[in-house]
């Protein structure tokens, strides 16, 4: 019997680096200060040195990093936001906890990302509706490839929205040789454990160039504290610890070591394409860093079951749409047409992607599904 392979597997960034994980975990208990403290402000500094901004805000999940990123930009109430509908539910969620109101906008087929002309329209016949006005757009960075950002840009620009970009399956990612996060007015980043940059908990950071958006960000995730301590304005409890900035720093210095480790299994992936699977696609000029290794084949469940029965684990990155889903059926009234997204749901497959997935493990992932393919078994 074959050794099971799992979807993905957080623990590997412990197993492998043990002795350092070990080592800074015992220095901050030793040391007393547990959150907000020098591990944390260490890791903002070389976190934003590496996206390529001059702020990173650590906050405690990627939700909320969406969330208060679109707080220090100034929206909420009384503002509409665009995003898509094909994506983490977190990410639609935080636009409604800031108290705008979620516009969803169809992906593209081959990207899987906002389509910018479906955004185009989607800002054009919003117009004004009410008291509500259009203030900003949410790109997703989905399974770690960066949207079209120079079209969504250009479009936002236009229309004078802000653009917050959810860098959460992207840590790494570049377009045109500039890394996710660079691109708009703020980023969200998480670290969640499975992301390709993970804690052993929650966590998350707000990138950002502009000075008075990070400051606002600290502020908001401390009670609205000004320096003295003041609440200035309403605020969260929204901290990172000390424990997983330490534990995140150790990752970091790995990271683009991982995710060339992703981009090696991705290749092998790849050569399912001339079996007609649908591989995904990389925008030129784009790299990739396989957050998630998704397929799109017309029976997928059959072949979940198949690679099941191999001990092969998938999962599907995201069984419903967020409009799909009762908390947010009624979003569905303010959306253009989710043609797509709701024909790609039925369609997608998330292979086992992590950085320490053999490569011999990866070839019989790619072997089982050659195989189900030759059988006719793909019913395309
Ligand atoms: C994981 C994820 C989030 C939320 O991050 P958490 O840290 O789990 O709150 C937001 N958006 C996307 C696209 C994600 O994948």
């Amino acid at each position: 019997m074959f050794e099971p392979i799992p979807q993905a597997t957080p623990g590997f960034a412990y197993t492998e680096r043990r002795l350092e994980v070990d080592e800074v975990t015992r220095r901050v208990l030793e040391s007393g200060t547990y959150i907000l403290g020098p591990q944390v402000e260490a890791f903002e500094e070389e976190f934003a040195a590496y996206v390529g901004v001059s702020h990173g805000v650590g906050v405690a999940s990627g939700t909320d990093a969406v969330e208060l990123a679109l707080r220090a930009l100034g929206i909420g109430a009384g503002n509409a936001v665009f995003t898509v509908s094909h994506t983490a539910v977190a990410t639609v969620a935080a636009i409604g906890r800031c108290g705008a109101l979620p516009v969803l906008v169809d992906v593209d087929p081959y990207t899987y990302t906002m389509d910018p002309e479906k955004l185009a329209t989607a800002i054009r016949s919003f117009g004004n509706r009410g008291d509500i006005r259009p203030a900003a757009v949410v790109p997703v960075h989905l399974y770690g490839q960066m949207a079209d950002m120079p079209a969504i840009l250009d479009l936002s620009g236009a229309a004078g929205l802000k653009v917050v970009e959810d860098c959460a399956q992207a840590h790494g990612a570049r377009l045109a040789g500039r890394r996710a996060g660079t691109w708009g007015d703020a980023a969200a980043f998480s670290f969640y454990p499975t992301k390709n940059l993970g804690a052993f908990g929650d966590g998350g950071l707000v990138a950002t160039d502009d000075a008075v958006v990070a400051s606002n960000v600290r502020r908001l995730r401390q009670y609205g504290w000004s320096d003295a301590r003041v609440s200035m304005r309403p605020g969260a409890n929204s901290r990172l610890d000390e424990l997983q900035a330490a534990i995140l720093r150790v990752g970091l210095r790995y990271l683009d070591a991982d995710n060339e480790r992703r981009r090696a299994t991705a290749r092998l992936y790849d050569q399912l394409e001339v079996f007609g699977v649908g591989t995904p696609r990389v925008l030129p000029d784009a790299e990739h860093v396989y957050h998630q290794y998704v397929i799109r084949v017309s029976r997928r469940d059959a072949l979940r079951a198949v690679l099941a029965g191999e001990g092969i684990g998938t999962a599907v990155h995201y069984p419903l749409a967020v409009h799909q889903q009762p908390a947010y059926e009624q979003l569905l009234s303010s959306a253009g047409t989710l043609e797509l997204t709701a024909r790609i749901v039925t369609e997608i497959v998330s292979l086992p992607m992590f950085p320490a997935l053999a490569p011999t493990a990866a070839t019989r992932v790619y072997e089982a599904i050659k195989a189900w393919v030759a059988a006719g078994d793909g019913g395309d």
